[in-house]
């Protein structure tokens, strides 16, 4: 499984599926090659021409859950500069026991391991009790309109599952904790528009300025406070092998402040994921405003990136806009960003953290890892396709893998949609087993 695992992945780096444009069509026939040599069925969706999809399934003959290895995106973020790369990005080159490539981590070799694995099922007579699915997409890394969310549109009665694995999961937390990621945080891309008068800007003197209001309006949102809520970080603060003053300093809403400003000092990356994870984030990121130097301006508009907490949607994040703004906010329109200029709204989600899909994944980790082992349960401050699933279909949906420990966290973090991105072959190896047991173990 190994070699073939790395044969896919390979070849899926080189097929340069970069989105935008995509052109996700080269992965999926490269892994429907790879099907046809073990006569494997499957259906491939062309929803828009050379972006797809491809399905298969091992029916069961019933009495167990189903589950679904994927949605497994084969699309990949661009490369912003090449000669930062100890070896070209879409080459694929096997090197330091590490397959190096754009899009290694994020999420081909995840592709390649479900693939094979659910290939050699095949070969292997495999005949669960549980259907066992397979969903490989397109445009992840934008929307998923011809990818994940598609298909979940298109075709529910096909891709709806109970259970399903997906990308992330098995980084080190720390010494012997491995991550499983659970949920995620929800996106309301909020635009904020003042308006004002238009006038020369050489007598300004009680000039209605639509600036002045919009640099008053990002002060307000910078220094304004969201209600804090500690439910989502209690489950990885209790395993944190922190000392009990600051788990308890963590666990209530009054005192993580102090925590976290601790913790700034000398783990920035854990005081931002921890604070991320305990409130709507608000971050004005884009200002516009003025046409010319001498014209005192009539319009200024703020793009503000909002992170939801699972169960907060666009109607919290508005409300709460109002009061960061004060008495600003009767003079601001508040809208999401448009579609069409990259914009995108949707809650949060989120799975329960122990489920029978979780006690299979904690054992297979404990037998290939060492009984010592323990899962923490994550919620990711970014979104995957797992979304759609959950959101349509209440599935439990989870990212796991299994990691030969070749890399620290941080390297971890980095390496996604970043430089040199690369994954260890011990931890597609380790993955490739991990997949095949739970799915015999899940579904028999
Ligand atoms: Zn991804």
């Amino acid at each position: 499984m190994l070699d073939e695992a790395v044969d896919l992945l390979q070849k899926m780096i080189r097929n340069k599926c970069v989105n935008p444009p995509g052109g996700e069509m080269r992965n999926i026939l490269t892994v429907s090659e790879y099907l046809d040599k073990y006569d494997v069925p499957y259906e491939v969706f062309e929803p828009t021409p050379e972006r797809g999809n491809l399905f298969a399934e091992i029916t069961g003959s019933g009495g167990r859950p189903s589950l679904m290895f994927g949605p497994s995106h084969v699309d990949v973020v661009p490369v912003n500069d090449e000669n930062k790369w100890v070896v070209p990005p879409f080459e694929g080159v096997v090197r330091d026991g590490c397959v190096w490539g754009r899009g290694a981590l994020d999420m081909l070799y995840f592709v390649a391991a479900q693939a094979v694995v659910f290939a050699n099922l095949h070969c292997e007579g495999f005949q669960p009790r549980g259907t066992l699915k397979l969903l490989i997409v397109a445009d992840e890394e934008s929307a998923g309109t011809v990818g994940a969310k598609w298909m979940v549109n298109n075709y529910p009665d096909k891709v709806q599952v109970d259970y399903l694995i997906t990308e992330q999961g098995g980084e080190p937390i720390e010494k012997d904790k491995m991550a499983y990621w659970i949920g995620e945080k929800g996106i309301a891309w909020t635009r904020i528009t003042f308006r004002g008068e238009e006038q020369h800007g050489s007598a300004p003197y009680k000039s209605n300025n639509a600036v002045v209001k919009m640099a008053e309006a990002i002060k307000r949102l910078t220094e304004y406070q969201p209600p804090r809520d500690t439910q989502f970080i209690k489950p990885l603060i209790e395993r944190l092998n922190i000392s009990s003053l600051m788990k308890k300093l963590a666990t209530s809403t009054s005192t993580l402040p102090r925590l976290l400003d601790r913790l700034s000092n000398d783990n920035m990356g854990m005081a931002r994921f921890l604070h991320a994870l305990s409130q709507m984030t608000i971050s004005p990121n884009i200002a516009n405003g003025g046409t010319k130097v001498n014209v005192i301006p009539s319009e200024a508009r703020i793009d503000v990136d909002i992170r939801l907490l699972p169960g907060q949607d666009e109607k919290y994040a508005h409300t709460q806009i109002r009061k960061a703004l004060g008495n600003l906010a009767h003079e601001a329109e508040i809208d999401i960003v448009p579609a069409e200029e990259g914009g995108d709204t949707h809650p949060g989600t989120s799975s329960d953290a122990e489920t029978p899909l979780v006690d299979t994944m904690r054992e297979v980790a404990k037998e290939l890892k060492g009984s010592h082992i323990e899962l923490v349960p994550m919620l990711s401050t970014g979104a995957t396709d797992a979304r759609f699933f959950r959101d349509a279909f209440g599935t439990q949906a989870y990212g796991f893998a299994i990691s030969d420990d070749a890399f620290d966290l941080q390297t971890i973090q980095s390496l996604f949609h970043g430089d040199n991105e690369r994954v260890s072959i011990g931890q597609i190896e380790m993955t490739l087993k991990a997949y095949h047991a739970i799915a015999t173990r899940f579904l028999s």
